[in-house]
């Protein structure tokens, strides 16, 4: 698709209208398409594939929302998760300006695995809360569990940090792999 049409369009894997494990309250979960690691105890292996899933257009989306929103308003919120949602970061930003103009709560689920371009910092101005997945903290170990380094995620946890966004670390423990 073309660069100027990725803010209105995202590529998305599914939706779960009644999500209550990915951020406070009931939540509207949108997995996106596409992810670059490849963890080893990923569940989600059916989003991993960037040329898979369905372009749906950003007023498609936001009328789905707006359709649960006395589920979700004021306790809940939406919740982005994937894949990787931040390699639709454009589109991200269109969605979260309109949620945010409604005083809807925002939510990224991510690796953090992305360098902090001046996208990202104004995707993070209308992000109310960061679940970072910590995917290990020594570098080796990272490696040999998702295929890079953890540079990028630790970078990225200190950018929040000194931006004061909320974050709720969460980390996968696998038995055997871990
Ligand atoms: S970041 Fe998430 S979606 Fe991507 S491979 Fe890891 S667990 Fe799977």
């Amino acid at each position: 698709m073309e660069e100027d049409k990725l803010k209105y369009y995202a590529k998305v894997h599914s939706v779960e209208s009644f999500g209550t494990v990915d951020g406070p309250g009931i939540r509207f979960v949108l997995f996106l398409q596409g992810c670059h690691l490849q963890c080893k105890y990923c569940h989600n292996r059916d989003t991993w594939d960037i040329n898979g899933g369905k372009y749906k257009s950003l007023d498609e989306i936001f009328d789905k929302i707006i359709r649960y929103k006395n589920y979700i308003f004021p306790n809940g919120g939406v919740t982005i998760s994937g894949g990787e949602p931040l390699l639709q970061v454009k589109f991200l930003i269109e969605l979260f300006t309109k949620l945010k103009d409604l005083n809807i709560h925002t939510c990224i689920d991510t690796s953090g695995m992305v360098s902090i371009t001046e996208d990202i910092k104004k995707l993070l101005t209308l992000t109310d809360l960061v679940l970072l997945d910590i995917k290990h903290i020594n570098n080796e170990k990272c490696i040999k569990l998702v295929g890079k380094s953890n540079k990028l995620e630790l970078e990225f946890a200190r950018y929040l940090s000194d931006n004061n966004i909320p974050i709720w670390i969460r980390q996968v423990l696998v038995p055997r792999i871990y």
